[in-house]
């Protein structure tokens, strides 16, 4: 089932934070309503019955990078 993944860097030299844009990660699966390998003639109410029609919960991801983040090093603050 497909579903949108968030990713928050998190910069341990500076220790900020970065939101990265949410990003759609796509499932193989026919009966979900946003797969490409739903048949395009499933529809309506037998779409409904058989087929997710809903985006699962937003997997949130915080993984650490041992380093500055963009604007730290923009602005210089890095040695
Ligand atoms: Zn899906
Ligand atoms: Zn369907
Ligand atoms: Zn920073």
């Amino acid at each position: 089932m497909c579903h949108w993944r968030r990713v928050r860097n998190y910069y341990k030299r500076c220790r900020h934070y970065l939101d990265l844009p949410d990003e759609m990660i796509q499932c193989d699966d026919r009966h979900c309503k946003f797969s490409d390998r739903h048949p395009p003639d499933c529809r309506g109410p037998r779409c409904i019955q058989t087929c997710w029609q809903y985006r699962q919960f937003p997997q949130q991801y915080e993984p650490v990078i041992d380093g500055y983040c963009s604007t730290c090093i923009i602005m210089g603050h890095v040695n």
